[in-house]
């Protein structure tokens, strides 16, 4: 006999909906992976170099080059950069692991900033305590890692502003926000160097792990092209680098190939979903703010929940009504065992606020009018037990 629970859901929503994205498309997909298969070539074969040129025909970045997963790809851009031991790279704390883990990964320090309370994203202000903590500490200020938190680009031209007089470069971290866009430009040409991430739950997701680079410079397009491939020279068996083997699967390439075809389409779904979320909830929670100028792929829909609210059984209402939420992050970075001992930017007082009043709502193309209504009915129900 199965325990059943005392209240049964009469729905449940995916939190992200692949499943759905899959039946839309599904012919499509299951063509271009046969093709693969036909052609045998699964490794750096013709859709690889296909998507390529339509990832930079997408963002209108000069050099793309496709890699195993967002991860690599910070790591790529940062041996691209000759990061080593005794530098100092500046990341958020509030975002996922891979930002300062790339960085550690390389020799070099990882020195936490803190983000505003506005966009979630890297403060410039905080930026600028960081890098006299840094210099204070011995390192070499050499580079920053803004993140686009959530599908949000950061504020590039603020950072840039406060990072240019201590030459430092500018990869960015847009793993949530290809697609995106900054000032009437687009994610990929932002920093000298982009990386972003086709893990399946990002806005644009492949069926495994991939991700890419993006740079205007040829320079920096031919190292990194040498280091996902060992380090290769002229032919495979000519090394001219220590490198990775960092490359995107054919087949992943043949799946993004047909996602991105919907993606333009997905985007604007996100966004008006997005749209909905802030008209029902604006009064009751802080919802995201996004700054003029600047369009997110939401990436997530992420509210912060008000003072006094226990977000533990706010979590526990909405998935007895069969509503999935997620909370990114838990906990900053700085925080964390692996990374406490790094230096930070003072007490990064907002990452640690928002790591206790988060929470992120189901999003993807696919959710419809309905589900927002019965999502943001529940929500706010849920809130006001909350408070009582
Ligand atoms: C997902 C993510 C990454 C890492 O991407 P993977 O493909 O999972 O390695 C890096 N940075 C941020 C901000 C991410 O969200």
């Amino acid at each position: 006999m199965h325990p059943v629970p005392n209240t049964i859901p009469f729905v449940t929503i995916p939190f992200i909906n692949l499943k759905a994205q899959y039946a839309h498309i599904q012919p499509a997909i299951e063509a271009a992976i046969q093709r693969v298969l036909t052609h045998g070539a699964y490794i750096m074969g013709p859709e690889v170099f296909a998507l390529e040129e339509q990832l930079a025909a997408f963002c209108g970045a000069k050099h793309v080059l496709s890699c195993s997963n967002g991860t690599d790809a910070l790591v790529l851009a940062l041996r691209a950069q000759q990061v080593g031991p005794g530098q100092a790279v500046f990341v958020p704390s509030f975002t996922f692991a891979a930002t300062a883990e790339a960085v550690a990964l390389v020799g070099a320090v990882p020195v936490f900033v803190d983000c505003l309370p506005t966009t979630y994203n890297m403060d410039p202000t905080s930026l600028e305590v960081a890098i006299r903590t840094a210099q204070r500490a011995g390192l070499k200020p050499v580079g920053v890692i803004p993140v686009d938190l959530f599908g949000q680009p950061a504020d590039y031209d603020a950072i840039k502003a406060v990072g240019d007089p201590h030459h430092l470069w500018i990869i960015a971290d847009s793993a949530q926000s290809f697609g995106a866009t900054y000032k009437n430009r687009n994610v990929g040409t932002l920093a000298a160097l982009t990386t972003t991430s086709f893990f399946p739950a990002k806005p644009l997701g492949c069926y495994g792990d991939g991700g890419a680079v993006f740079t205007d410079d040829e320079g920096l397009a031919n190292l990194v092209k040498s280091l996902r491939c060992h380090g290769q020279g002229q032919d495979r068996y000519e090394n001219v680098h220590i490198g990775l083997n960092a490359r995107l699967d054919t087949l992943q390439a043949a799946i993004l190939i047909e996602k991105l075809k919907i993606f333009p389409e997905e985007i604007q779904k996100r966004q008006q979903i997005a749209a909905l979320y802030t008209s029902c909830l604006q009064d009751v929670v802080q919802v995201p703010y996004v700054m003029p100028e600047v369009t997110s792929v939401w990436a997530q829909y992420t509210v912060c929940l008000p003072e006094g609210i226990d977000r533990a059984k706010v979590i526990a209402h909405m998935e007895e009504a069969g509503i999935p939420t997620m909370v990114y992050y838990p906990r900053p970075l700085h925080r964390q065992k692996a990374y406490a001992a790094y230096p930070t930017a003072g007490r990064l007082a907002v990452c640690e606020k928002l790591a206790t009043c988060v929470l992120s709502l189901p999003m993807s193309g696919y959710i419809n009018r309905q589900d927002i209504q019965y999502i943001t009915d529940t929500f706010i129900h849920v809130l006001k037990k909350g408070e009582a």
